[in-house]
This record gives C-alpha cells, structure tokens and sequence, in this order.
C-alpha cells in the first residue's frame, strides 16, 4: 500500500470524527477499523438505545448511531480496513503500522482504540444472561432506562467513578447500594463521605457480588461477605459495575507515554502524545469523560493538530 498522510486506529465515534476532519482537509485518512480487537464500531455497538447524543431528540441506537459516522467518513473519501493493528513502529519517520494483513508507512497516526470497561466473570452478569438487560457497566448511558425505575440497584466498586455512579442513580432507584470488597472505599474522602451520608445510598462493605438472578430482567443478587463468608440473596433491579476501564494500548509496546491507569499521556487541553506526529483521541487517553460526544471531539481536536503537524512539515 502506498504511504499516507495518516493512518486513524479505531473505529469508535473518536476514529469517526477524525477521519470525516482528515477526510474534509483532502488527506485522504486511512481506518484501521478493527476486526477482532472488539466491536467494529466501537463500545456503542454494545448498547441500544442512545439519548445524549445530540441531533437526534428522539434517540438513536448506538449500532446506528455508528454506521452513521461510518458512512459519513466515507462520503469523503476516507478508506477503511477491516483488521487489527497488531503493533507500530514509531521509532523514526514515516512511521509504520503493522495490521493483520497490511503493513503501512504513513506521515501521521491518530491513536483512537477507546477502553473497554472492566466487568466481572459472575454467573448471570455474562453475555447471553443478564448483560445489558439489567446489568451494565455505565450508570450516566444506561441508569435512566425504565427497567431501573424505583428498583434497589447495586454499583459495584468502591473508587469515585463507583461513588459518582451511585450518587447519579439515586435520581431513578428507590436505594442504591454500593458493594465494596474492602472496609474503606477507595474514593477521594470528600466523594466517600458524600456516598455515605446519602439518605439513598447505603454502602455494603467487605462484600463481592457472586451472582445475578432474574426472569426478563434482574430481580436479585447474590452478595458475599468476605469476612464472614456468609452469602447474602437481596432483591435488586439493576447491578452497574464501576471497577474501571482498561484503554486499548496493548498493540503500542510502550512507544508511548502512558499514564498510570495506563491511559495515553497528551499534552493538556491538546491530542499531543510523547512522540511528535502521534496523536491520541477518545477514551484511549480520557479516563475523566468518557462519552460519544467528548470522544468525537477529540477526535475533531487530532484531526485538526494533524492537518497542522503535516502542514508544519512540508514548509521545512
Ligand atoms: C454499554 C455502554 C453504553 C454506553 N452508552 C453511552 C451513551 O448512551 N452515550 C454516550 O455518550 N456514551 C456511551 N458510552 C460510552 C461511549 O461508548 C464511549 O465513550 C465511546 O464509544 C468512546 O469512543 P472512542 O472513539 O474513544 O472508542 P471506542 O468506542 O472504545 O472504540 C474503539 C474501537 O477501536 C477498535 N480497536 C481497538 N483496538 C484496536 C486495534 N488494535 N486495531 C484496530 N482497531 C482497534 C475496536 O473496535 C474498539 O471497539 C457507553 C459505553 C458502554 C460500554
């Protein structure tokens, strides 16, 4: 394959974004879309109905929402592979990308492989059971769903993602317990004192969850105490797991700085990453947001740096 301007790894609304912006500045970007890696499309292929997005008041799915931009990038010229990024060589110029079939020498990269939210392997919470139909791992996408309505609701986690999310959906659930395997949670003491003072938020201490029962949607947990041993089965109407995400940075080796959750390090209020003409947008380095909306402006930001960068360089 010929060498190109930039090459765009992902295909969340990050990828999307930066690719309709390259596309639009006539640098003819290239998507490593992905194959394996997970969803095409990104983390919204997971979910169905999104109702934050703006332009569509009446919601959109997020598989929709996705072919959309898709279709968008490509309206402009932008050319797509259906593979994975297996590594990248980012030690001299131009750099090279490494796919599961080609292999491609190009002037800039967008890193834009998103994060995949950490779940827990407990029976009923997979796949196939109650994922998605009661159990989910993000409280601000899924917690306004009806089925969550004046329902006891779980959150799993202890950090202050686990507290933002419980004191989020104390607006839709009766009660919300947050379940923490330790006796202290991990969240910074003003967001834990605010959990705990809750009138609606009840902290479960030194439990895990074990397993997740119901008929069409969730209908109770089973919790264990990991002092006592004792299993617990309560009532519940949703379980929202918030134990963290894990951004997809395998494939970089390291060439980039990472932070220490291991999102990629930028350079604030820009997509800069540690090596010059590599940029970095969506959940891949923000651990604060995490949303469609700020992942495509990111991605919008790292279009524009890079059209800058590639322009800066051919006046040298
Ligand atoms: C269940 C669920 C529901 C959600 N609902 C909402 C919502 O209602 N509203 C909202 O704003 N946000 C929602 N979010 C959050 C939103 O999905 C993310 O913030 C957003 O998708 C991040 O976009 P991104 O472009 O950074 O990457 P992602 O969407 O994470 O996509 C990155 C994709 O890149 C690809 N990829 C990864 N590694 C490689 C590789 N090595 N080579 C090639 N390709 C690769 C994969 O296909 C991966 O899925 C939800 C998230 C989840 C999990």
């Amino acid at each position: 394959m010929e060498d190109q301007n930039v090459i765009i790894i992902g295909s969340g609304p990050a990828a999307w974004t930066a690719a309709i912006y390259t596309a639009r500045a006539k640098l003819k970007p290239l998507v490593f879309e992905g194959f394996y890696s997970g969803p095409a499309g990104g983390q919204l292929m997971t979910t169905t109905e999104v109702e934050n997005f703006p332009g569509f008041p009446e919601g959109i799915t997020g598989p929709d929402l996705m072919k959309r931009m898709k279709d968008q990038a490509i309206r402009f010229g932008t050319q797509v592979l259906t593979e994975d990024v297996k590594s990248c060589d980012f030690s001299k110029r131009p750099f090279v990308v490494f796919g599961s079939k080609h292999q491609v020498r190009t002037k800039s990269v967008i890193v834009a492989t998103g994060a995949t939210a950490k779940r827990l392997n407990v029976e009923g919470a997979r796949e196939g059971e109650f994922w998605q139909r009661g159990v989910t791992a993000c409280a601000v996408c899924d917690g306004a769903m009806p089925i969550f309505r004046n329902k006891e609701l779980y959150v799993i986690g202890g950090g202050d993602t686990a507290v933002e999310e419980a004191i989020f959906l104390t607006r839709y659930g009766s009660k919300v317990f947050l379940v923490h395997r330790r006796d202290e949670l991990r969240a910074s003491k003003i967001m834990a004192q605010r959990a705990i003072k809750h009138p609606k938020i009840e902290v479960v201490w030194d439990s895990v969850l074990e397993g997740v029962q119901g008929d069409n949607v969730v209908t109770s947990v089973k919790l264990k105490n990991v002092k006592t041993n004792a299993i617990e089965q309560r009532p519940a109407g949703g379980v929202f797991f918030a134990i963290g995400h894990t951004p997809n940075t395998g494939f970089l080796d390291n060439q980039l700085e990472l932070g220490s959750s291991g999102y990629v390090n930028v350079k604030p209020g820009s997509t800069i990453t540690s090596v010059e003409g590599i940029f970095a947008a969506g959940d891949v380095f923000d651990s604060q947001y995490r949303q469609a909306i700020t992942a495509a402006g990111s991605g919008c930001m790292a279009a524009i740096e890079v059209e800058r960068w590639i322009a800066a360089q051919s006046h040298h």
